[in-house]
């Protein structure tokens, strides 16, 4: 997991708030079990520049969740955008860390 946190990067500034994404990372890279669906074995990990992440099959089946800062918890819904912006760069950084480890955590309970 290490590997993929490297991947993230940060970008923008104290004004206009920071946003966090990483590249397209395949499941090898997390950790993933394989889809209690289909059982294959190539899922994909997407973002966009918000803490909001979903792993996508093969087979057609999506999981979603983000970290909402505001009540710090994490909330499992597919939803394209949050508006909130970061306004530190470390705060940033671990928000999408967290958002990794939660959805990761959660394919591989096989929610
Ligand atoms: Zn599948």
């Amino acid at each position: 997991m290490e590997k993929v946190f490297k991947k993230l990067r940060v970008s923008g500034d104290k004004t206009q708030g920071f946003y966090g994404s990483v590249d397209i990372v395949k499941s090898s890279e997390l950790g993933l079990k394989c889809c209690p669906l289909c059982r294959g074995e190539n899922q994909e990990l997407h973002n966009t520049t918000t803490p909001i992440y979903w792993i996508t099959c093969g087979c057609g089946i999506e999981l979603h969740s983000y970290y909402s800062d505001e009540s710090g918890a994490f909330i499992d819904a597919d939803i394209a955008h949050i508006s909130d912006p970061f306004f530190s760069k470390e705060h940033c950084f671990e928000a999408h860390k967290e958002a990794i480890e939660h959805i990761v955590k959660k394919w591989n309970r096989g929610e």
